[in-house]
């Protein structure tokens, strides 16, 4: 059987879905004892469709009762087949306002609930929980993990991974608040966590610590790239050879998407210039420079550090 009880109180269900290469699958939470929350409903066919609400309705006939669907962000792999999960089970949708914005109609519709930090949801139960809200933009704008302070646990969405990477692309990430947002979970304590790709992670600050790091040194490699091209500044192109020449080149598409929100990062710290070629670089960053870098597709955008 797919799903796998964790506890009396927390059952996983890693749902078959197409995301981001090595990870296959999106984990499906069902938080509380009586109450029942669930993280994700995602299900990309009539298969899925049909496992994920043989497991959610168990619960049901358990005597538990549904209480939510929490969606942690908006990306496809989280969403794939949330309003007719939704409809199907009769339960509501809880998002975080960024989450609802970039959510189709349909999905729209069945969303009852717009969380906001520091919400508390009371699922009973023989040992009641308490889970708290956290809005952790970076991954995403909405991105939202709960935490249940007692019991130490912490459903990070796609904050960390325990396969794969977790990619901060320049369209809807932001490097900034990414670090941010980690280094506030890296201060709960947690002695465990539920990510949505990957098996769960026992004592997840070290990891968390870990993605910080590597984060601060990708950034400090693509710094230095931008400053190796001296003032004549480098392109996207260039800048990606030159920080990823150990990365197969398979993965550079991804890689690129990296650096740019650095790129968006570093120019809005104003520690690098973006400019046309064969233009004066401009000598204020500012949000318009932050836009052009962010939708950087012109071959003709250069960098240089300030
Ligand atoms: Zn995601």
């Amino acid at each position: 059987m797919r799903p796998r009880e964790l506890s009396p109180t927390l059952s996983m269900f890693a749902a078959r879905v197409p995301t981001l290469p090595p990870a296959t699958h999106t984990n499906c939470y069902a938080l509380g004892g009586r109450d029942v929350l669930l993280v994700e409903a995602v299900a990309s066919d009539t298969g899925e469709q049909r496992a994920y609400l043989e497991w959610a309705r168990a619960f049901g006939s358990q005597g538990r009762k549904l209480v939510a669907i929490v969606t942690t962000h908006h990306h496809p792999d989280h969403i794939a087949g949330l309003d007719v999960l939704a409809r199907t089970l009769g339960v509501g949708v809880w998002v975080h306002d960024a989450t609802y914005e970039r959510l189709a109609a349909s999905a729209q519709a069945v969303v009852t609930r717009r969380l906001c930090d520091g919400d508390e949801i009371i699922l009973d139960g023989v040992r009641p929980e308490t889970w708290k809200v956290l809005i952790t933009p970076g991954h995403a704008p909405g991105h939202v993990c709960l935490h249940e302070p007692e019991a130490r646990t912490l459903v990070v969405g796609d904050m960390v991974a325990s396969v794969g990477t977790i990619l901060i692309a320049p369209s809807d990430g932001d490097v900034q608040k990414y670090i941010f947002s980690l280094e506030r979970l890296a201060g709960l304590d947690a002695a465990l966590a539920l990510p949505s790709h990957g098996e769960p992670i026992d004592e997840p600050t070290a990891l968390f610590l870990k993605y910080i790091a590597h984060r601060e040194k990708r950034e400090k490699i693509i710094y230095e790239a931008v400053a190796a091209c001296g003032p004549r500044g480098g392109t996207v192109a260039e800048l990606v050879a030159a920080s990823y020449s150990g990365t197969p080149m398979h993965l550079w598409p991804l890689a690129e998407l990296t650096l740019k929100a650095h790129l968006v990062k570093l120019v809005r710290e104003g520690r690098v210039l973006s400019f046309e070629h064969e233009r004066e670089p401009s000598a204020l960053p500012g949000t318009a420079n932050v836009a052009s870098v962010a939708n950087a597709r012109s071959v003709s955008a250069r960098f240089r550090v300030v």
